[in-house]
């Protein structure tokens, strides 16, 4: 495709420039800084184990039937739901990376893994600094990253600026929302929580207040490869737990503490995370950066070359997902990421 400067091009490059793509711009890291976010007081989240979860996808299907989305499983078994990709029907998806031979699980050559992808409720979210009418908000007790239909005017920037590509938007509908996980916050009062963990038969997917998961994090970084040990299922607050395995390999890197800022949704693997789909982020956040650059052009008065040349600049590297998103747009559904190997 063309690399002009079309409607959609302008709207990410605009929305680009006021996040994710804007930290390109040298310089802003410098300027007079706000810090990232810190993490609430009461955050709650997921802890994916690549290294528990068997592609089964339960998750998957809990997900939609949870978020009344409907599934695609064959018509007398709709249950065998193998949606692969997110879309406005699917917001919790599992995608396979395979190697070689496909002999060993969670080995990153001649191997395979499992991958989740879902909203990872940044701790600083971009979608949130970019959004122009609030209509997504991250809970100041939970940290849960929100979505109001009502007040969304469908500009779409939250689409652009997000790292992970996860919002999706109803192309093919008269009036468009926008849908990604809320960690199914709909759940809570009735002292329910997220349905893919509680559907979740191995403990893969894991829900829970953050520093519980950290907790879990580190007693399963502690364990000797093979060593026995029952991985807690559900929810850190339910006592569930799964019979005596023996714990993986792990590579040394947790994703979600620092990327980006962090994010309420951690994950650990055998396989290196960038094999698995997920970008490499600096640990400042994005829109921590943007708000500076911001704050820093109004201060300074000498916001047009700068916002100009930002817009140039995000929209040439943008455009690179413009295949993406015209799959969007003719309704079928993309693959996250672009990396080889995954299913
Ligand atoms: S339900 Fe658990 S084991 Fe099954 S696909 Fe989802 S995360 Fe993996
Ligand atoms: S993963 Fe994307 S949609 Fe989810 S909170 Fe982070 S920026 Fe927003
Ligand atoms: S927390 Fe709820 S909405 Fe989010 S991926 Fe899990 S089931 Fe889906």
């Amino acid at each position: 495709m063309d690399r002009d400067l079309s409607r959609r091009n302008f709207l990410k490059g605009a929305a680009a420039a006021g996040c994710a793509s804007v930290a390109a711009v040298g310089g802003a890291e410098d300027a007079e800084a706000r810090d990232n976010l810190a993490l609430p007081p009461g955050a709650l989240g997921l802890l994916f184990d690549s290294t528990l979860c068997t592609g089964c996808r339960a998750c998957v299907t809990a997900c939609k039937t949870a978020n009344f989305r409907p599934l695609d499983g064959p018509a007398d078994k709709p249950y065998l739901d193998e949606t692969k990709a997110l879309s406005p029907k699917a917001l919790n998806v599992i995608q396979m990376y395979a190697d070689g031979t496909v002999e060993v699980k969670d080995r990153e050559t001649d191997g395979f893994a499992f991958i989740k992808h879902s909203c990872m409720h940044c701790v600083d979210p971009c979608c949130v600094s970019v959004c122009p009418v609030t209509a997504l908000e991250k809970d100041p007790m939970t940290g849960i990253v929100s979505y109001d239909k009502d007040a969304c005017i469908g500009c779409r920037y939250c689409v652009a600026s997000c790292p992970y590509r996860i919002p999706r938007f109803d192309y093919d509908k008269p009036f468009p929302e926008i849908h990604k996980c809320e960690l199914c916050r709909h759940l809570l009062p009735e002292g329910k929580f997220s349905a893919c963990a509680d559907a979740c038969p191995t403990g893969a997917t894991l829900f829970g207040p953050v520093v519980k998961l950290h907790e879990e994090i580190t007693r399963r970084k502690a364990l000797e490869p093979g060593e026995m040990t029952r991985f807690p299922r559900r929810s850190t607050e339910t006592g569930d737990k799964s019979g005596e395995k023996p714990a993986a390999t792990y590579i040394d890197h947790v994703y979600g503490e620092v990327e980006g800022g962090g994010t309420q949704m951690l994950m650990m693997s055998g396989v290196p995370f960038e094999k698995l789909g997920l970008p490499t982020l600096p640990e400042r956040s994005y829109a921590a950066v943007s708000e500076t650059l911001q704050h820093t052009l109004y201060k300074g008065l000498f916001a047009p070359a700068l916002v100009l040349g930002g817009l140039l600049f995000a929209t040439y590297r943008t455009s690179d997902h413009d295949d993406d998103e015209d799959d969007d747009e003719n309704g079928s559904e993309d693959e996250q990421g672009t990396g080889d190997g995954r299913r």
